[in-house]
């Protein structure tokens, strides 16, 4: 069986599991991150599968950088957070969880203590409250 077939990422994409989706384009997707870091936390995927930086071609590669900068200008303007954090893990043993490449994008609070992973699913009302404010923010 394929990577992508098993894939929890690439099931998003193809509408095997629900997700709180954000914006969508031919190359990328984005969602709300189901177990937020904070308020806010949404990653953006390649819809391709790769499973990490070193082996998403570039095209993706390049798709999914623009989208961070859109989708992180629409958290600012809607969220009004005090900074951003943008990253991104190549492997278990750098963190990451999910093997299909993503970005993830978090806003922060001044003082906010903050792990790369939130410690409790959110609520689902929560994120689709959260990914309305992003989107309208999107399409100004
Ligand atoms: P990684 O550690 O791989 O960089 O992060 C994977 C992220 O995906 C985690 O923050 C986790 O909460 C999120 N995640 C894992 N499974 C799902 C899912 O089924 N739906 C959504 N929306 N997020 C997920
Ligand atoms: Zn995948």
């Amino acid at each position: 069986m394929s990577e992508s077939a098993q894939c929890i990422f690439c099931k998003i994409v193809r509408g095997e599991i629900p997700a709180v989706k954000v914006h969508e384009d031919e190359r990328t997707l984005t969602f709300m991150d189901i177990q937020p870091a904070s308020p806010g936390h949404a990653l953006v995927i390649s819809k391709a599968h790769a499973p990490d930086l070193l082996e998403i071609a570039e095209p993706d590669l390049l798709a999914v950088a623009v989208t961070v900068q859109r989708v992180a200008r629409a958290v600012q303007k809607s969220l009004a957070p005090d900074g951003l954090r943008i990253g991104q893990f190549n492997g278990a043993a750098a963190g990451q969880t999910v093997p299909h490449y993503h970005v993830h994008i978090v806003p922060m609070r001044e003082g906010q203590r903050a792990g790369a992973h939130g410690r409790a699913p959110a609520k689902i009302e929560e994120l689709k409250a959260l990914a309305v404010r992003i989107r309208e923010a999107l399409a100004d």
